[in-house]
């Protein structure tokens, strides 16, 4: 089933709360993503919301009052809406929510006791995680971060040989993912020994990073042993929201060989607060990466006419730094890098079919990382184990430095950092842009390092 353009996504659409009409807002009308919030009353409850401007739709209130056929009343949870409605009734969903809070439907506009329960201002430290974490998968489908990577730690051998046949990918903790805000402390554990054959280290990881994605909300599962077709695939995804990877280097280093990453990643994930949803992102869509005429074409059960022409999103993805210094300076924080999630070398369509094509069923409210996004050039990679490297694999000729050699990043206050410090904050965004459509946004991802406890 294809997600198509419509009438919410009009560029005219305007909404009757202004502030979703600001065009410096990246929560217009034509957005409506999903959110999970705190409610700090006597129920002392989490219920779902749809952001719109700076204000927060509870979608209990309209479905108890029946302005949303089809949502249930009681709880509503967007994930068990995708799971258990047919994919009609998903739109439809949308709809009804955008022509409710469209400028000139005075239904919920010109209720003011309704208005009053169902509309709250927005108040970020009541956003909780926008799902209830099942399992979380990572995968590693940029080929521009997997060259990079692969030539700081094999510059002989960069891309195993399976890379272009499948997605590469490791089950990680959802007990650790967290939500934007949420302070990271800095892990400890066994790192790599100095010189081959030597005993490892042991104490705070030095090599503190993190890494850019995008995650896929599952919002359908599948049967055990029922694989999920590449044509279906998409019919299993609620929407996409920002995930922070953070990733311990030099412990995943030391235990990455033979069975992938394990305590370096586990300590702490974070996902943005909104769940940008398929529908929504429907103006979006863009080719998969076309691959080079010498790859390996994927696998039947990989590729459909409708994955290539339309299986990539167009989603603009940026870093940005702010240590404690710069905070306490009242500085704005530095931009680290931009790129695109349209470079990746897998769909996630494709990820979803190569997980269960084994027959391993996916769940309601599983994260599936994208893996790190990086792009071809130096200011499009997404974590800083890559943007202070000093190679170019991409270049004309490639430039391959073997070691560790690295630039730092200069901060404004002169502190460097090839990793990150104490302290540190990462503030990760996201958004779409077309001409002729609304701009619509993903918020923010953001989290400060704390120090490691004392061993
Ligand atoms: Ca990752």
């Amino acid at each position: 089933m294809a997600y198509a353009i419509d009438e919410t996504h009009d560029q005219n659409l305007k909404s009757w709360v202004e502030s979703a009409n600001d065009p410096k807002n990246d929560f217009p009308i034509q957005n409506l993503p999903w959110c999970q919030v705190f409610l700090d009353d006597e129920d002392q409850c989490v219920v779902t919301a749809v952001r719109i401007g700076n204000s927060l739709v509870l979608v209990d209130v309209l479905a108890h009052v029946g302005l949303l056929e089809e949502a249930n009343s009681g709880e509503f949870s967007a994930v068990e809406a995708c799971d258990e409605q047919p994919f009609e009734d998903r739109v439809k969903i949308r709809k009804q929510l955008s022509k409710l809070l469209s400028a000139d439907c005075p239904d919920l506009r010109d209720n003011d006791e309704l208005r009053q329960h169902a509309i709250i201002e927005l108040d970020d430290d009541n956003l909780v995680i926008p799902f209830f974490p099942g399992d979380y998968t990572d995968f590693y489908a940029s080929l521009f971060h997997a060259t990079n990577v692969g030539c700081m730690f094999r510059p002989d051998n960069p891309l195993l040989p399976n890379y272009k046949h499948i997605p590469i990918g490791y089950h990680g903790r959802a007990s650790s993912i967290v939500a934007s805000g949420t302070s990271i402390k800095r892990p400890v554990g066994q790192q790599a020994p100095a010189e081959e054959g030597g005993s490892p280290g042991f104490g705070p990881c030095k090599l503190l990073d993190y890494e850019m994605e995008m995650g896929v909300v599952v919002g359908r599962g599948n049967e055990l042993g029922e694989p999920v077709s590449i044509e279906d695939a998409e019919d299993h995804m609620l929407g996409l929201c920002i995930l922070n990877d953070w990733s311990a280097r030099d412990l995943q280093k030391w235990e990455y060989v033979p069975l992938g990453p394990f305590l370096a990643k586990n300590f702490a994930s974070t996902v943005s607060p909104y769940i940008v949803t398929m529908e929504a992102l429907a103006p979006f869509r863009c080719p998969a990466e076309e691959r080079d005429a010498a790859d390996p074409q994927p696998l039947a059960y990989m590729d459909s006419d409708a994955n290539r022409k339309t299986g990539g999103f167009d989603i603009k993805v940026e870093v940005f730094i702010a240590s404690a210094k710069m905070r306490e300076q009242g500085m704005e924080p530095v931009h680290l890098s931009t790129a695109n999630f349209k470079d990746m070398y897998w769909t996630l369509a494709q990820m979803i079919t190569h997980h269960t094509v084994n027959g391993c069923n996916l769940q309601p409210g599983d994260l599936l990382g994208s893996g790190t996004i990086s792009g071809p050039t130096r200011g499009a990679r997404g974590s800083m184990l890559e943007l202070t490297w000093d190679g170019d694999p991409f270049a004309n000729p490639p430039v391959i430095v073997p070691g560790t050699q690295r630039t730092p990043i200069v901060l404004p206050t002169g502190e460097e950092r090839k990793f990150i410090a104490d302290g540190d904050e990462i503030i990760m965004k996201a958004y779409c842009e077309r001409e002729g459509f609304r701009r619509i946004g993903f918020g923010e991802c953001r989290g400060i390092i704390e120090p490691a406890r004392t061993v």
